[in-house]
C-alpha cells in the first residue's frame, strides 16, 4: 500500500526568530515572501501565529539570507558569535539559536532546560547590544530568552510597567 508519510514538523521559535532577523534587516514581508516562494500573508501569519511549521516551509524561510544592509545592533550580538555556535555544537544542537529559543514539539509546553538558561544568561551578560536586544523584545512578542531575560521575566516587567 502506498502510503504518504506526514512530514515532520519545524520548531516555529526557530523560524520566527529568524524572520525577526530579516526584519530588523528591513526587510519587508513581501520581500521575505517574494524569496521564500510564498505570498506576504502567509508569511507574516507564519510570524504572528505559534503553529508548527512544516520542514519544507521552515528550509525556505531559513533560506532567506539576511541582507547586507543590515548592520544594525544585531551585528554585534553575541549569541551570533563563533563561540556560542561551536558551543552549541558540542551540547549537540544544530543551531545556536536553539539554546535561546529551545525547540519543543507542537503542542508541548515551553519549558526551557535550566542549563540553557544558565548559558544564556551568561553570553547575554556578555553581550554589547544587551539593552536594545531586551527593549526589541518588550516591544514585540518575541518567544525564548532575549536580552537577558526569558519570556516570563519580560511578561513581569511590562506588568510592573503598566503599574
Ligand atoms: S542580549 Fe543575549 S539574546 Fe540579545 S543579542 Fe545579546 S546575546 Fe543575543
Amino acid at each position: 500500500m502506498n502510503r504518504d508519510i506526514p512530514e515532520r514538523l519545524a520548531d516555529i521559535g526557530y523560524v520566527r526568530r529568524h524572520l525577526s532577523y530579516l526584519r530588523l534587516a528591513g526587510m519587508t514581508w513581501e520581500e521575505i515572501g517574494a524569496q521564500a516562494g510564498m505570498g506576504r500573508s502567509q508569511v507574516h501569519s507564519i510570524y504572528s501565529s505559534a503553529s508548527a511549521v512544516t520542514y519544507s516551509v521552515a528550509r525556505r524561510m531559513l533560506a532567506v539570507k539576511v541582507p547586507e544592509r543590515q548592520s544594525g545592533w544585531m551585528d554585534r550580538a553575541e549569541c551570533k558569535t563563533e563561540w556560542v555556535a561551536r558551543t552549541a555544537a558540542d551540547m549537540g544542537l544544530a543551531h545556536s539559536n536553539e539554546l535561546f529559543i529551545p525547540r519543543r514539539e507542537p503542542g508541548e509546553p515551553g519549558r526551557t532546560p535550566v542549563a540553557y538558561t544558565l548559558l544564556t544568561r551568561r553570553i547575554c551578560n556578555l553581550c554589547e547590544v544587551r539593552e536594545q536586544c531586551l527593549q526589541y523584545a518588550l516591544d514585540g512578542e518575541e518567544r525564548g530568552f532575549w536580552g537577558g531575560h526569558t519570556e516570563n521575566e519580560r511578561n513581569a516587567m511590562r506588568r510592573k510597567d503598566h503599574r
